[in-house]
């Protein structure tokens, strides 16, 4: 065997023990994207004779990208929000009374969200209140906020059984995390002094720190149906308007209206092809 070919053996071994014990490293510093492209970027950084702080950032930069990716992929798992209910499916034509602007101003200023400011979207059932609410998390959460969508009468389930164990201080502290709550269909809530509590004590212990947004079929003044005391009812509402964006939506079921306009559109066809 030549002195040339000896030095390429050891040189050969060299590298992939180097490459095994880089690899063994990254994962215990937890790089998984640097541990999966070190070997492309180094051979490219070799080949194209790059500055070693170059390949440094590339490295770096391509870790940071996908751990923002995977941390926005998590909050979207855990906010419960329907997938498709996003702005881009949402036909603002079909309600005048609201803004597009306005909301659009919510997805991309969120410095509401820092005051703690709230969202309330008012109207009869199949306007579209759980879907625009949807997708205003679903923005929120592409902004990096952490967002929690659920049933208001589910949530107040969960708080009632937190208290009857003692320990809804610190259920209502876990929620703390999401920068927005979603409530939706206050209106289904029962009319009960328990239920009704939890509820007040949720949006008090929010109140001006972390926001919340409400979707309900029924104007405030029918709200005393929900909380049991006028007091109660007085002060819940009081609180929730102090700092929040109203979108009343009181248009016809945007369902009731496709329904109709495929209906039109089936017997004008029909027509048609009679005729
Ligand atoms: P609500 O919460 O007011 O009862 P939903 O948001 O559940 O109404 O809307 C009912 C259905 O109609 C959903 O499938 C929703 O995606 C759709 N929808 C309602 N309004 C619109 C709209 N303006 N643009 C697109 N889809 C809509
Ligand atoms: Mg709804």
């Amino acid at each position: 065997m030549s002195a040339a070919s000896i030095t390429t053996v050891t040189t050969t071994t060299t590298i992939t023990s180097t490459s095994a014990r880089l690899g063994m490293m990254l994962t215990d510093l937890r790089l998984p994207t640097i541990k999966r492209l070190a070997g492309d970027l180094c051979a490219q950084s070799d080949k194209e004779g790059w500055p070693a702080h170059q390949l440094l950032e590339a490295l770096l930069e391509h870790e940071i990208n996908e751990r923002e990716t995977r941390r926005i992929d998590r909050h979207r798992m855990e906010s419960s929000l329907s997938p498709d209910k996003r702005l881009s499916s949402f036909d603002f034509a079909a309600v005048p009374r609201v803004s597009k602007a306005q909301v659009m101003a919510l997805t991309e200023g969120t410095e509401w969200i820092d005051r703690g400011a709230n969202v309330l979207l008012f109207g009869p059932p199949g306007v579209g209140k759980s879907h625009l609410v949807c997708a205003l998390g679903h923005a929120l959460i592409d902004s990096g906020r952490r967002v929690l969508f659920t049933r208001c009468s589910d949530l107040v389930q969960r708080l009632q059984a937190a208290r009857r164990d003692l320990r809804l201080p610190q259920e209502l502290a876990k929620l703390d995390r999401f920068d927005l709550l979603i409530l939706d269909d206050l209106s289904y809530v029962r009319r009960d002094q328990a239920e009704t509590s939890v509820l007040f004590e949720l949006i008090s212990e929010r109140y001006e720190r972390k926001s919340l947004a409400i979707t309900a079929n029924t104007p405030f003044s029918q709200w005393g149906e929900v909380f049991v005391e006028p007091a109660m009812t007085l002060a819940a509402v009081d609180r929730l308007v102090h700092h929040a964006t109203i979108l009343e939506m009181n248009v016809e079921s945007y369902r009731r209206r496709a329904a109709q306009t495929s209906g039109k559109a089936k017997n004008k066809t029909n027509t048609g092809s009679g005729s």
